[in-house]
């Protein structure tokens, strides 16, 4: 019971409207939640493969440029091995490696030499004497030192214009053609333009050095290394191609770009893989910087989202936002929907109660009319229905040898079918006044035996005007109950006239004796029972007994078998339904065990 009440109970909070705007409320915040976090783990996401992207291409530079250093180290091993080195070689080997193919962004491989001022004339004579009649060392002037770029493959237009020209005299150059020729070792230059560039398309360049020896090996001591020092064999780099030789030709979703040093200032910007943007990116892209040192000189990258970058995955938070809200919404609209059908079922069921008590009511009010005219008419009939019996009585008495035979039985015809119908008005009397809820019990002491007992004379008389047998067997213990004495009469005078009425040879026994019954003992629950609770008394017949069928529809208003039905026996069919009830009433139990043509037990159980 308090169980479907806290059940309802809970029921009803889920279906109030409350609840509902609530849980909208809850599931909103929990849809914003789930919002930000996708929106983090996208925003980790792309910063991550922005990362990964990143130090890919600057482990793609790195490792690229080492390579490089392969053609120059080559070039040497060349200039190593061929004595003298010509021009015609050099071409050769330069031609061989394919820079065009294998190796974009080198704009030559060349060889360049120190020149003494006091050698400076007789060098340029001899160049001159290879074919190039106006072979000069540039920039003119005089200096204290020379270099010379005596050759320089592919001997293009563009790279003509480098040739003679003294690298030394530059600044810039001159540091790393130092520094390769002291340490033995590659070096890469600054950033320069290159004298090759023309005016269109002009890109930063950087040069990369390694020093030739005499003897062939690297000298030991830094003397030695400039006394024994021959030339350098060097690639001249444009970044531009060589950062497309490098990377492909776009890469989306990373720019970057490569400054000489450590500072990354427009001067020291060596490339950029996009010329549009400006150097300060905007702060809401992803920025990342690395160092990578090579050949003697330091470059910083730095690697920032394009302008026009667009997360693959950048709709995916609002997607989660967009399909939370609706299920946020539709959650919102079930619950209210739930509590609006709710609402109307509860109104519905009031209805329908409602409509069930009126009908009760009408139904009840139309009983009592019945009810009520019922015992007025029975009453008014009993009175004058007593008289007549009474009257002709005295007259049955009075006029003993007066009339012949068949006027006598005629007036016992009247008299009987007289008492028949007061015994149907007084059923029904008792019918109106069980149906009424009207009868009143008087309760007080009733000694069972003692009651039935003065019956004895009367029934057994009833028993003899059919030629039947009577007994009567009553049980030794003076068994006394509190119930309705007069009740308990018309119990089992109803019973017994049953038994005669249906007999029409052997005997009608009465029995009493104490019992045992489950039903009136409801508190022992189980355990084991503690001695009689009830009196049982049996009213058993030899007539002709009842179908087991028609035993179970035995206490019902009308019921009569088809026995009966077909005999002239005369009834109602009420009463075993007013015994039954007035049973009940008394908080009794009654009971019928027969057999079709054997005869019957009718047993009523009475609480002690
Ligand atoms: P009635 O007025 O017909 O006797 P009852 O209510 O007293 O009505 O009995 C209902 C029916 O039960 C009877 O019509 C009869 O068929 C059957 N009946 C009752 N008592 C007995 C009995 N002792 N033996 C056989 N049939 C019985």
């Amino acid at each position: 019971m308090s169980q479907t009440f806290s059940h309802k109970k809970s029921l009803s909070i889920i279906h109030s409207p409350i609840m509902a705007w609530a849980i909208l409320f809850i599931s909103l915040i929990l849809t914003i939640a789930a919002y930000s976090i996708a929106s983090n783990q996208v925003d980790a996401r792309a910063r991550e493969r922005f990362i990964f992207r990143s130090e890919e291409i600057t482990s793609a530079i790195k490792e690229r440029l080492q390579i490089y250093e392969q053609t120059l180290r080559g070039g040497v091993a060349f200039v190593n091995s061929s004595d003298p080195v010509t021009r015609e070689g050099w071409k050769q080997y330069v031609e061989s490696i394919e820079i065009d193919q294998y190796w974009p962004g080198i704009q030559g491989l060349g060889f360049a030499i120190p020149v003494q001022p006091e050698d400076k004339a007789s060098h340029i004579e001899s160049i001159k004497k290879q074919g190039f009649p106006d072979y000069s060392i540039k920039p003119p002037g005089n200096r204290d030192e020379y270099s010379s770029i005596i050759f320089l493959e592919p001997f293009d237009w563009r790279n003509q214009r480098a040739f003679g020209y003294d690298m030394w005299s530059n600044e810039m150059r001159r540091a790393a053609m130092k520094r390769a020729r002291d340490h033995g070792k590659a070096a890469t230059s600054g950033l320069i333009t290159l004298v090759q560039e023309t005016d269109d398309d002009v890109q930063i360049g950087f040069l990369t050095y390694l020093p030739v020896y005499k003897n062939k090996n690297l000298p030991a001591t830094l003397e030695q290394r400039r006394t024994e020092f021959i030339g350098w064999v060097y690639a001249a780099f444009r970044a531009g191609n060589l950062m497309q030789g490098i990377l492909g030709l776009d890469d989306k979703g990373v720019d970057f770009q490569i400054y000489d040093g450590e500072k990354q200032t427009d001067e020291a910007l060596l490339f950029t893989s996009n010329k549009s943007i400006p150097l300060e990116s905007s702060a809401n892209t992803y920025q990342f910087s690395r160092q990578i040192s090579l050949q003697g000189r330091t470059w910083t990258l730095h690697f920032s989202t394009p302008l026009d970058y667009k997360n693959p995955e950048k709709d995916q938070p609002l997607f989660v936002l967009l399909i939370g809200v609706m299920v946020d919404l539709l959650l919102f609209y079930v619950l209210f929907a739930l509590h609006s059908v709710n609402k109307k079922a509860e109104h519905l069921a009031l209805e329908i109660t409602e409509d069930y008590r009126q009908a009760k009511e009408r139904e009840q009010e139309a009983n009592q009319a019945k009810t009520r005219f019922l015992s007025n008419i029975a009453h008014e009939l009993r009175t004058p229905l007593n008289s007549i019996i009474g009257f002709t009585n005295i007259i049955i008495r009075k006029s003993k040898d007066l009339l012949p035979d068949d006027q006598k039985s005629a007036l016992k015809t009247v008299k009987k079918n007289g008492e028949h119908l007061l015994d149907i008005i007084n059923e029904l009397l008792d019918l109106s006044a069980i149906e009424a809820g009207k009868v009143n019990l008087n309760l007080q002491p009733v000694k069972i035996n003692q009651l039935i007992q003065q019956q004895d004379v009367a029934w057994r008389f009833s028993a003899s005007e059919k030629q039947l047998e009577f007994e009567m067997h009553l049980s030794e213990e003076n068994i006394e109950l509190v119930s309705d004495r007069k009740k308990i009469l018309q119990i089992i005078d109803n019973l017994m006239s049953n038994a005669t009425k249906y007999t029409e040879t052997g005997k009608i026994l009465i029995r009493t004796e104490l019992s045992f019954r489950e039903e009136m003992h409801p508190e022992t629950n189980g355990t084991p029972p503690s001695g009689n609770n009830a009196v049982a008394i049996r009213i058993s017949d030899t007539g002709v007994g009842i179908s087991q069928q028609e035993q179970s529809k035995l206490f019902n208003e009308f019921m009569r078998t088809s026995t009966a039905e077909k005999s002239a026996i005369q009834g109602t069919g009420l009463g075993l339904y007013i015994t039954a009830e007035l049973t009940h009433l008394l908080g009794g139990h009654i009971e019928c065990d027969s057999k079709q043509g054997q005869g019957s037990t009718f047993s009523i159980y009475l609480p002690l």
